[in-house]
């Protein structure tokens, strides 16, 4: 009440959903200042070595109720919304997600922070404020349609503006040599500012800052031109320096060369490396010689990997260290997490745009270069500038005290493929660190009915120590819980259905099996797989409608890159597949197709506590880590999956009689692909797979020749082998079928799976990167 009055400015009687919500955020943040204030406080009179995640994405979601339970204050906030005539729902899901991020990478960014501060670690995440986040995804006529997002037109309670904390970022211009000295004149400037939000963590003990950066003109508004009447041009200047901070590039997996990204990459890392020197000659004096004691600074993929070159630039440049002992510095200051293998996400800039953008930093990279050469007496296959472009991922791993991969077979992987050159010359430098995700967010946020039968199995300490989760397995075989265990998760199948039903008006049978493949869309996670199974099974429904068939309920979710037309063409298959069989009379007791526009955080986080059955189908060898199926194995649902990424691990953990296995292994996916024809002779062995793309090629789903283009790929190119594990996956699913029809087994296998997912918590994760990497 004193919020809405004192901070909103509205009395009860005129306040709306909004100003109450706002009202409600003050309050939960006013809470969580006090250990904000206090850790910081902590660490700087400590001396404490602090972490710093930079990193160009942070997918969020909304703030207020994962701050709510991480101050144990559920209950409270029921009670008084519930006494002041409020619908808690209606107020959580008031608030914007905070959606600075693509996908997994990014969410990954999200849920460490979230770690750093339930662990108690002293940590800063340093990321872009921008204003608008990854766009809104509608359809209209099945086509993907692109609207920007706009979280930041309205108050955004959770951050604080430092006026303060202000830095000059450079581009572009001059090196001139002054004494034997290269000194930067840049020819153009930008400042940024930082924005605050405090990261609470779990049972409030500790909360670190995620500090984002706006940027700013260096000269606000040309005076003189308004003057003269031109109040356009007068505006310029503000217009061009804030596009650094506007938009986050919608890409997921593609390095897109443009000059506007690197300048993004330089605004964030440059503000971040300036603030965190200002920061340790603050608590430490001048001496930078003990960076390293102090700071561990970790790089999310190659998008900051800049920061080796700038921060031997002002050590050099501006503090007046020689070369030598700046590189050392850096390179034990700084350390690289690789994201992925695919070759057209690893990030090159041509030597041009980099000499252009960033003079000084291009002289250093080929002193980096050279000494690498020198100290190594090695050859030019592991130089950092190759063919007139600048390699980010050979740049980030030669500055590197440690680079890590996120899963054991991606791991592997970076050493024997990518990197295999470079980790001869560094064998101790390549580690692995399993990715994790938190269970405060995945689990009790967004799961409460299975939450509460945690608590009441194995006591509630499970929310800070995961692996308590194994004291559920004796339970896999006490008929009482998992009736319960089945109960708890038809509460929250009914829940989505009832949304998707007011939605998309959907019928969804409860009693169906809840089939979810959510992520970005991409051809190498392979939802064309999923449709051509659902189109083969729907055909063979038809042929004996009397059948004995398990009843499914396929849910996809996910956003293409704008300019990817392959996914594209792919949302727009899903969604005509979907008009057909959802109005089949023949068929539609036994499978329906529900693809919800805009996939986010939010939606995850509904969708996923529903899951019967985790769609982790990727080929073999392309997905890094994957988080989402950690999300699904905590909440319950079996997987179906490839040997692919943390998959295997996931596979290992919960047992092969409790994971849907099909597929080629990696190893195996590299000779089917080295093979001419490999596509069209697995389809041409494929009856189900070969009418699924019949149907399509008869205009049976809308308008044939919209697909003809993604058809020949397919016969004839099929890159991610989608005909060669068509048939393992199609049995496969048949065999989740006959499962599924056996209560008491699926149940049981359930259980086993959140049993055995401790080990996915991201608190283990970060224990890792602290032990192995960070040394704090
Ligand atoms: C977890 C998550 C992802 C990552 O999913 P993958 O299946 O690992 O690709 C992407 N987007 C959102 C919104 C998520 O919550």
């Amino acid at each position: 009440m004193y919020h809405l009055t004192h901070t909103q400015g509205r009395g009860p009687e005129f306040a709306t959903v909004f100003d109450w919500r706002l009202a409600v955020s003050y309050t939960i943040r006013d809470l969580i200042v006090t250990p904000w204030m206090a850790g910081h406080r902590t660490s700087r009179d400590n001396k404490l070595k602090r972490v710093y995640y930079l990193s160009m994405e942070f997918l969020i979601g909304r703030i207020l109720g994962d701050a709510i339970i991480n101050l144990g204050l559920d209950h409270q906030m029921d009670e008084a919304l519930e006494s002041l005539g409020l619908n808690r729902t209606q107020i959580l899901e008031d608030e914007p997600d905070a959606a600075l991020g693509n996908g997994g990478l990014g969410r990954l960014a999200a849920c460490f922070m979230e770690s750093l501060s339930s662990l108690g670690v002293p940590a800063f995440g340093y990321g872009i404020r921008y204003e608008h986040g990854l766009f809104r995804q509608r359809f209209a006529a099945g086509q993907q349609v692109e609207t920007p997002e706009d979280w930041l037109n309205q108050p955004h309670p959770w951050e604080f503006v430092r006026v303060d904390y202000s830095y000059t970022i450079g581009f572009k211009g001059e090196v001139e040599t002054v004494d034997g000295h290269s000194v930067w004149l840049p020819g153009e400037s930008v400042v940024a500012r930082a924005y605050d939000t405090p990261v609470i963590g779990w049972q409030a003990n500790w909360a670190n800052t995620l500090r984002l950066w706006g940027a700013q003109p260096t000269n606000l508004f040309d005076l003189h031109r308004f003057n003269a009447g031109d109040y356009a041009a007068a505006a310029e200047p503000e217009a061009l320096a804030r596009t650094l901070s506007r938009v986050l590039y919608p890409d997921d997996t593609t390095d897109q060369g443009k000059e506007l990204r690197l300048k993004q990459e330089y605004f964030l890392t440059s503000a971040a490396l300036q603030d965190i020197i200002r920061r340790f000659v603050a608590e430490h004096g001048e001496d930078l010689a003990h960076l390293p004691d102090k700071v561990a600074i970790q790089l999310n993929d190659t998008h900051p990997a800049i920061a080796g070159p700038e921060l031997i630039r002002l050590l050099m440049d501006e503090h007046d260290l020689p070369f030598a002992q700046s590189l050392d510095l850096a390179r034990r200051t700084l350390n690289y997490t690789n994201h992925t293998l695919l070759p057209e996400a690893l990030e090159r800039w041509s030597i041009w745009l980099m000499g252009h953008v960033l003079p000084r930093h291009l002289q250093i990279i080929r002193m980096i270069d050279e000494d690498h050469r020198k100290s190594t007496g090695r050859p030019a296959n592991v130089s950092i500038i190759d063919h007139d472009e600048v390699r980010m991922g050979e740049l980030a791993f030669i500055m590197a005290g440690k680079v890590n991969g996120v899963s054991a077979l991606h791991t592997d992987l970076v050493r024997s493929t990518v990197f295999a050159d470079l980790h001869k010359l560094h064998p101790d430098r390549i580690v692995n660190l399993t990715n994790g995700v938190t269970p405060r967010r995945w689990l009790r946020m967004s799961n409460p009915p299975l939450a509460r039968l945690l608590d009441k199995t194995i006591g509630t300490g499970w929310t800070g120590d995961l692996d308590l989760l194994k004291g559920l397995a004796p339970y896999a075989d006490d008929g009482g819980f998992l009736d319960e265990l089945r109960a708890a998760k038809r509460q929250n199948k009914v829940a989505l259905s009832n949304g998707l039903l007011a939605d998309l008006g959907i019928n969804a049978d409860p009693e169906a099996i809840f089939d979810v493949q959510v992520k970005r869309m991409h051809e190498y996670k392979r939802q064309l797989l999923n449709i051509l199974e659902t189109i083969a099974l729907w055909h063979r429904i038809h042929e004996s409608p009397n059948g004995d068939w398990t009843p499914r309920l396929k849910i996809f979710g996910g956003k293409a890159a704008p300019g990817y037309w392959t996914a594209k063409t792919i949302i727009h298959l899903i969604n005509d597949v979907a008009k057909t069989i959802n109005d089949d009379p023949v068929t539609s007791q036994f499978l329906k197709i529900a693809y919800p526009p805009n996939y986010n955080v939010s939606m995850a986080e509904k969708l996923i506590p529903a899951a019967d059955l985790s769609e982790q189908i990727s080929t073999a060898g392309k997905e890094a880590s994957g988080t989402g199926n950690m999300k699904f194995t905590m909440n319950g649902a079996l997987t179906i999956g490839t040997l692919d990424g943390a998959n295997v691990e996931i596979r290992e953990l919960v047992g092969p009689d409790n994971f849907f296995l099909f597929g080629l292994t990696a190893a195996e996916a590299e000779t089917e692909k080295a093979k001419p024809g490999h596509a069209r002779a697995a389809i041409e062995k494929s009856d189900d797979m070969k009418i699924a793309l019949q149907l399509i090629a008869e205009g049976r789903f809308g308008r044939p020749e919209h697909y003809y283009a993604l058809l020949d790929r397919t016969w004839n190119d099929d890159p991610f082998l989608v005909a060669s594990d068509f048939d393992s996956y199609y049995r496969c699913q048949r065999s989740v079928d006959s499962a599924y029809a056996d209560h008491g087994h699926w149940d049981r296998m359930s259980a086993l799976n959140i049993a055995s997912s401790g080990f996915f918590s991201s608190d283990r994760t970060i224990r890792g990167y602290m032990e192995t990497i960070w040394h704090v």
